[in-house]
């Protein structure tokens, strides 16, 4: 099968050793590319004569480095076959070069649906994975014939009833979520002691399960939800059989984070799906964040300065307003719980993206706190941070790490944009071949 296929083959990466990974642009020529993309724009920007919205915050996007992530996850989860959580972020030259790398889609609406469908991938690869769906948005997968997706209540299951018999569902199980950024298990999960009777029904109706799915809470740190959860799920696969279910898939969701945990976490749920689900069992997951944290960086421009002197202490300070803020790009800091860092991309005439990793030694320490440019008060991007630059209005500083759950959730409140330009480069030459670039 086409999907098959194209995630089995073999990839090459030029400038990154798997293993050592960090997940962190690990090539220095990906850092490279990156700088002279956030130079190049930031130069051609004159503030004094530029168009309404030229200064605008924009993205850099290393589809390198999405790249690089995959092979990262074939090397550690070679049985799991990933669907890429498009509400993470759904740009469409990430959506491209994850459709050309065979990876299956997770879509959350309608309009996922129709995107991921619009780019010629078929429907068996996506999963309509919310155990909580509109009437009419499952009508429309039943004509599109994306027929994988999730329950975990009794109504969802006389709606699919109604609406989609030949639906294929996987039973959504409750995890432990404790020890995740953003907690979904308050809203989404059938406990233990329900899924009995939640087979019961659906045998009842006549209903296609297939499989069970659960999610560890995105942005997940403890590696022992997975392997209880995997456990779960096999208690529930007994469970099923015992109803006279073949059930023959396990969605082992989303929830892994890009950085250097990532090896420990696959090496636990390897572990425990070798442990428990025979190799006959499909085994697929939702990974949204692991797949283009890392891979976005957003420049943003310094629109106005406040200077704060404190005549006790004797000390300066600066409060700076940016051109983008919680409204916008840094909604991952109130929905995401992230604190994105600051780093000077241009002060004056000088562009220090290229040497601010050793920038920060400088004894000179002038603190800082940023805001976003809304006029509510909740708007800020950093409470205090430190530069050993002076950092004035027209300059620019960036932000690492912003492709997850950002531009995604960004709003147009108080007039700003909620689109913002990506410029894309690709640090892997074999993302370029795929891509055509
Ligand atoms: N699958 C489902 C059902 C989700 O709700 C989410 C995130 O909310 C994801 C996958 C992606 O999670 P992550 O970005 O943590 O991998």
């Amino acid at each position: 099968e086409e999907y098959h296929n194209l995630f089995d083959k073999d990839l090459t990466s030029h400038d990154y050793t798997l293993g050592a990974a960090t997940g962190n642009h690990g090539a220095g020529t990906a850092k490279q590319l990156i700088g002279e993309a956030l130079k190049s724009r930031v130069e051609a920007i004159d503030q004094d004569t530029c168009d309404v919205g030229d200064e605008d915050a924009f993205f850099v996007a290393d589809l390198g480095e999405v790249y690089r992530q995959h092979l990262r996850w074939k090397k550690n989860l070679a049985r799991v076959k990933p669907h890429y959580a498009v509400k993470c972020n759904p740009d469409p030259q990430v959506l491209r070069l994850l459709a050309e790398l065979g990876l299956g889609f997770d879509c959350a609406s309608k309009n996922e649906i129709e995107t991921v469908l619009k780019m010629g991938v078929d429907a068996s690869r996506i999963i309509y994975a919310q155990p909580c769906k509109t009437k009419s948005y499952v009508r429309y997968a039943a004509q599109s014939g994306v027929k994988q997706m999730t329950f975990d209540n009794a109504d969802e299951l006389y709606k699919t009833k109604q609406l989609f018999p030949h639906a294929e569902l996987y039973l959504r199980i409750l995890t432990d979520d404790s020890a995740s950024l953003c907690r979904l298990s308050q809203k989404f999960g059938a406990s233990l002691d329900t899924t009995a009777e939640l087979l019961e029904l659906a045998k009842k109706l006549e209903l296609n399960v297939v499989g069970v799915a659960f999610h560890v809470g995105s942005g997940a740190s403890d590696p022992k939800a997975f392997l209880k959860a995997v456990q779960d799920a096999r208690f529930v696969f007994d469970q099923a059989a015992a109803l006279g279910f073949h059930m023959h898939t396990l969605d082992v969701g989303g929830g892994f984070t890009g950085d250097q945990s990532f090896e420990t976490m696959a090496a636990v749920l390897s572990a425990s799906l070798d442990a428990y689900f025979p190799p006959h069992i499909r085994v697929i997951g939702e990974p949204g964040r692991y797949y283009v944290s890392t891979a976005f960086t957003l420049a943003c421009h310094v629109i106005a300065r406040r200077t704060v002197a404190d005549a006790t202490l004797g000390t300066t300070s600066y409060m700076l307003y940016l051109n983008d803020g919680v409204y916008g790009n840094f909604s991952s800091i109130i929905f995401d719980h992230q604190n994105p860092v600051p780093r000077v991309l241009k002060s004056g005439a000088a562009v220090l993206y290229d040497v601010r990793r050793s920038g920060y030694d400088t004894p000179s320490q002038i603190e800082y706190s940023v805001w976003g440019p809304t006029c509510d008060g909740i708007d800020v991007i950093s409470s205090s941070c430190m530069f050993p630059e002076i950092v004035d209005v027209g300059d620019w500083l960036y932000f690492e790490d912003m492709g997850a759950y950002t531009k995604c959730s960004a709003t147009r409140f108080n007039g700003f944009t909620d689109s913002h330009d990506v410029l894309y480069v690709c640090s892997e030459p074999g993302a370029r071949a795929l891509l055509g670039l």
